[in-house]
């Protein structure tokens, strides 16, 4: 089975630097990343060659190493050397997404705390709550400390031991290739010690699965893919690590009378050719939902827009707000009964040239086009 070079997989030079290297590492990540195409068994494979390409190709001595022997260089001492475990780079996928890094300490402290992961909750909101903000309540099934042994996993009044395998230290050293790689311990799953006497209301994992109810307050003004983040509220930590953080993704439902653009709305209001051609006052709605009125001079187009100023969306932690364009499509009149017809007839053996201007100087145009061809030929 012959690899793709890296170099390749990032679509990038030999002679990359580590911004431009980062850059184009981000842009695939995110292309390819799981939850922008669930379910898509060869995104998910892609995701991983190239998280394998960047661990590489960032770090400095593994590149140099990666230089001088391809994919040799890892490919020594078998059991997934440079090939890290999904879920631990899904989190670095976040943390490059979103930076979080420097917020918290490394994953695993020496004295086996670990905290929990970060959570993702989709939530799908109307345009009207985006418009005045809402307290929305919110179900997530998510892991807690376990309450019966204090997060430990150990059977309360039980007593653990060290991991003989790696001493307490929870990370074991392996040699692979041409350099020594730390992991994870495969007999303690790096906690550092070892449950005899697992407990009972967990069975040892320490943390046990609840559905929890909670209050998020959604702001006004807040766009389609905005993140809110709840400091905490993720999964639980594990032996008194801390709690990640939940991040809940908005997104906003298709509203069937207003698009938005920003802070501003557009509403397309269908009027009569009558009306258009006469003029006079047509009643709009507003996302506010009280009506508005809109004067239509005489003459008006199909796509004149009116801007109603100030009735647009709020704008996120400000206290502007955006306008609402109306814009007029005539309808032409359909089902004619005889007597329209008629009158509409009528209607046109009294119209010139000077009540369709447009028209007539389209043809205009089109007749000087058209004998411009001849004169040429
Ligand atoms: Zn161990
Ligand atoms: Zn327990």
């Amino acid at each position: 089975m012959s690899k793709r070079d890296y170099y390749e997989i990032l679509g990038v030079s030999r002679t990359v630097t580590e911004v431009e290297l980062k850059s184009s590492f981000r842009k695939l990540a995110m292309q390819h990343h799981p939850d922008r195409n669930p379910g898509d068994v060869q995104a998910e494979i892609k995701f991983k060659e190239i998280n394998e390409a960047y661990q590489v190709l960032s770090d400095s001595q593994k590149r140099a190493l990666y230089d001088r022997h391809g994919h040799a260089a890892f490919e020594q001492g078998g059991g997934g050397g440079g090939n890290p475990d999904f879920s631990d780079f899904m989190s670095d996928i976040f943390d490059s997404f979103f930076g979080e890094k420097g917020a918290r300490g490394g994953p695993r402290a020496a004295n086996g705390r670990e905290r929990g992961a970060d959570l993702r909750y989709n939530l799908e909101i109307g345009l009207e709550d985006a418009f005045t903000g809402k307290n929305a309540s919110i179900r997530v099934p998510t892991s807690v400390s376990c309450e019966a042994c204090s997060g430990t996993g150990a059977n309360p009044g039980s007593k653990t031991r060290l991991c003989p395998t790696c001493g307490g230290h929870g990370r074991v050293r392996a040699n692979q290739g041409f350099f020594s790689v730390e992991r994870t311990c495969p007999t303690c799953n790096g906690r550092g010690e070892v449950i005899d006497d697992p407990c009972k209301n967990c069975q040892g994992a320490g943390r046990v699965t609840r559905e929890r109810t909670l209050s998020v307050n959604i702001p006004a003004g807040v766009e389609d893919g905005t993140r809110i983040r709840l400091a905490g509220e993720g999964e639980a930590g594990l032996r008194g690590g801390p709690a990640g953080d939940l991040y809940i993704f908005l997104s906003i439902k298709p509203h069937a009378i207003f698009q938005r653009d920003g802070a501003d709305l557009f509403c397309r209001v269908p009027i009569g050719l009558v009306s258009a051609a006469l003029g006079g006052e047509i009643e709009v709605p507003t996302l506010s939902g009280e009506q508005a009125r809109v004067k239509v001079p005489e003459g008006t187009q199909t796509g004149k827009q009116f801007r109603l100023k100030g009735k647009g969306m709020s704008v996120l932690r400000s206290r502007e707000v955006g306008d609402l364009y109306i814009q007029v499509v005539i309808e032409t009149p359909q089902k004619l009964t005889a007597r329209q017809r008629e009158l509409l007839e009528e209607f046109e053996r009294e119209s010139s040239h000077s009540n369709h201007p447009e028209t007539a100087g389209f043809f205009g145009r089109v007749k000087d086009f058209l004998g411009g061809l001849g004169g040429t030929a």
